[in-house]
């Protein structure tokens, strides 16, 4: 028995000095792939090895090639860095290994989904009546909702969908942003609708959804069944649909109104910034992450519906006795997973470590450093290209070529890490502030870094 003590806190220990090293450490500099294969490659070994060994081999072989992805100057794509409660409280959803498929599985893993359920609902504005399931992420809680959306507009149409299948099936028009997320589209091809299914609507300057457009394609579609896929938070502006506005247009149409808020949700969590997700308690069905703004570990995102039983007879394969049962869904009724990690105990830990004022102060504090990198890089001469609303910036460094070098001499040199990404036509620079122990210095020291490589390198800035 102590040699199993011995392991989980020689992990615990590893884990923790990680953590620890992470304002210090390089960001992002590039690894020799080829050499981490290596050390991670080899024969299967015929004969056991011993736990502890096992433990020093993978520490050894992975450190190398480790991101410090959770680190306070990790500007990459949206990416939080996991609390200490809730990565603690991860460690022990490992260490009790529990399966959170149903109450007779884990009473705990569902009682604590269901108590972080509603706390998520408050935070987020959501009705308290809706339903949540705990998946793996942004992608997973757009294809929970599409799903329930799919069952709805075609029951709506006398088309059992679960039964019956898409062959024969009335077409189902689904319109969404130009610029919504690449996974609305892959969840469309999971779910059979297929991307031919998709109606693009054009976008604002920002790239919210024109709601004018929107109603225009509505109008144009005339009846049938009808999904339309909202966003609150646009991966590169961090624009939010007019959802108010929308979600109107779309049920006065009789359609199911979808909200992708992967990360721009958070917003309704704080007064500042409530009101660029104003409506969206009108929506049918949501899709949020956990382990992007609100600072929780891997994989944890949300997928809520307005009609708890809509959601369970799209996902549930127990739908039919749990009617008998008199029990609510939850659990695996509201995912695709049959058995599933108890990701429950992370989210209620690390909701509980933040409280109310807690996530709001995180939503505020990103937002207010994401405007001051904003300032500085455009007091330092760069050219900040969106409407900082959020926690999103966007920046030129003259033309593409020259914007590629510097985002390449940034994720080169280690003192924070951006990615580039494409917007409008034009390669930009895209800075994401979602940690929540990123800081002013933070901030001050990476703005000085991009600015000396981008001066550093040739050119006109101007674009
Ligand atoms: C990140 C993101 C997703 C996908 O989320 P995952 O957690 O990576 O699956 C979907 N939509 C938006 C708007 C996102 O930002």
């Amino acid at each position: 028995m102590d040699e199993l003590r011995h392991l989980f806190r020689r992990a615990a220990d590893h884990a923790a000095d990680y953590r620890l090293s992470l304002p210090d450490r390089p960001v992002g500099v590039p690894v020799d792939q080829a050499a981490l294969n290596e050390a991670f490659a080899g024969p299967l070994p015929d004969a056991p090895t011993p736990p502890e060994r096992v433990l020093a081999d993978l520490v050894a072989a992975a450190e190398p090639g480790l991101v410090a992805t959770a680190g306070p100057r990790y500007f990459g794509f949206v990416v939080g860095g996991a609390s200490p409660a809730a990565t603690a409280a991860d460690m022990l959803a490992a260490g009790w290994d529990q399966i959170a498929f149903n109450a007779v599985t884990s009473p705990a893993a569902v009682a604590a989904e269901t108590a972080a359920g509603t706390w998520l609902k408050e935070l987020l504005g959501i009705p308290a009546t809706a339903s949540a399931g705990f998946v793996t992420g942004g992608q997973a809680a757009n294809t929970a909702g599409l799903a329930a959306a799919r069952h709805q507009v075609l029951a709506d149409a006398g088309w059992d969908v679960e039964r019956r299948g898409l062959t024969g099936a009335p077409a189902v028009r689904v319109f969404a942003g130009a610029e919504r997320h690449a996974t609305i589209d892959r969840s469309l091809r999971l779910l059979g609708l297929g991307t031919d299914a998709l109606r693009p609507v054009s976008t604002g300057p920002q790239g919210a959804i024109d709601p004018d457009a929107l109603a225009a394609a509505l109008r144009d579609a005339g009846p049938g069944p009808t999904i339309v896929c909202l966003q609150a938070g646009n991966v590169n502006t961090g624009a939010c649909d007019d959802l108010r506005r929308a979600c109107d247009l779309v049920h006065r149409h009789g359609g199911w109104a979808h909200v992708d808020g992967a990360f721009g949700l958070w917003a309704a969590a704080s007064p500042a910034t409530r009101h660029l997700v104003d409506g969206l308690e009108t929506a049918d069905s949501w899709a949020c992450d956990g382990h992007k703004w609100l600072n929780l570990p891997y994989d944890t995102a949300f997928a809520f519906c307005a009609r708890p039983d809509v959601h369970a007879a799209a996902m549930s394969y127990a739908a039919a006795y749990l009617v008998g049962s008199g029990g609510a869904p939850a659990g695996a009724d509201l995912t695709a997973e049959s058995s599933r990690r108890a990701r429950g105990f992370a989210v209620w830990a690390g909701l509980r470590e933040l409280g109310r004022d807690g996530v709001a102060a995180l939503v505020e504090r990103c937002c207010a450093l994401a405007r001051r990198f904003a300032d500085g890089l455009s007091a330092a001469g760069f050219e900040v290209v969106n409407d900082v609303v959020l926690n999103q910036v966007l920046v030129g460094f003259g033309d593409d070529a020259r914007t590629d070098r510097v985002v390449a001499a940034v994720q080169t040199d280690g003192t924070c890490w951006a990615g580039g990404t494409t917007w409008r036509g034009r390669r930009l620079m895209r800075i994401s502030v979602s940690n929540a122990t990123t800081t002013e210095a933070d901030v001050d020291r990476s703005v000085a870094a991009i600015a000396r490589l981008a001066h550093g390198i040739g050119g006109e800035l101007v674009h």
